[in-house]
């Protein structure tokens, strides 16, 4: 049997901007963070949440920096049975150890599906923080360790059963959960205006 169409939701730059308006006080507030790491097109979710971070705390020198995951498009060098079923980095921190050792980091990505890239980027960065802490003495380990705190924030989550889990007592945060739909993203598109225009249709059916 065939499986079903997935139905597809379009999304506005602007329904973006606002749903990370809304949700970046209670971030401010409960992690401030000190550096965002966006996951790919995470970038501009992040560049966003910098704009209000900035505003609500006392970091105005605020950083992103930018990793790369990829696990349903093809990057070079993966394997037809790697896409859709593998993450694979396109693109990392250098010297991502010393970077996020002592810091509070909000990681960023516009949504959580399956949750498997989410997992694998905390997995990840928490083994460059653990190589890093294994270059201090004991005490200084441990003073940086307790210190450091891995959280998340996505624009879209997916009401769904998730194939990976996330470290027990991660700090999440969701603009909007939705339901298992496939969400069309502003910058994927060519004509802005159209996508717009099915965007908001899309949103008056939603609340219907
Ligand atoms: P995961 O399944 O690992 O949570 O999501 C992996 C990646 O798949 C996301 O970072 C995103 O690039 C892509 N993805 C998952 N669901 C959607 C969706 O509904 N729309 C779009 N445009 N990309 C998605």
């Amino acid at each position: 049997m065939a499986a079903a169409p997935v139905k597809h939701f379009r999304v506005s730059y602007n329904d973006i901007h606002n749903l990370i308006r809304k949700a970046t006080p209670t971030i401010a507030k409960e992690f401030n963070p000190d550096l965002l790491v966006a996951i790919g097109i995470g970038f501009f979710p992040a560049r966003v949440m910098r704009t209000f971070l900035r505003e609500l705390t006392d970091n105005k020198s605020l950083t992103i920096q930018a990793i790369g995951l990829s696990l349903y498009e093809p990057a070079p060098g993966m394997s037809e049975e790697q896409i859709g079923n593998e993450v694979v980095r396109t693109q990392w921190l250098s010297d991502a150890g010393k970077k996020l050792v002592g810091k509070r980091v909000l990681v960023v990505d516009e949504v959580d599906d399956t949750r498997k890239t989410l997992s694998y980027a905390l997995s990840e960065l928490q083994k460059d923080i653990d190589a890093e802490l294994a270059t201090r003495s004991p005490e200084e380990a441990a003073k940086l360790r307790a210190e450091t705190k891995l959280s998340i924030f996505v624009v879209h989550n997916k009401d769904k059963p998730k194939l990976a889990q996330l470290p027990e007592g991660t700090p999440y945060w969701a603009g909007e959960t939705l339901g298992d739909l496939w969400l069309d993203y502003p910058w994927e598109q060519t004509d802005i205006e159209e996508h717009d225009k099915a965007a908001a249709a899309d949103k008056k059916a939603l609340k219907q």
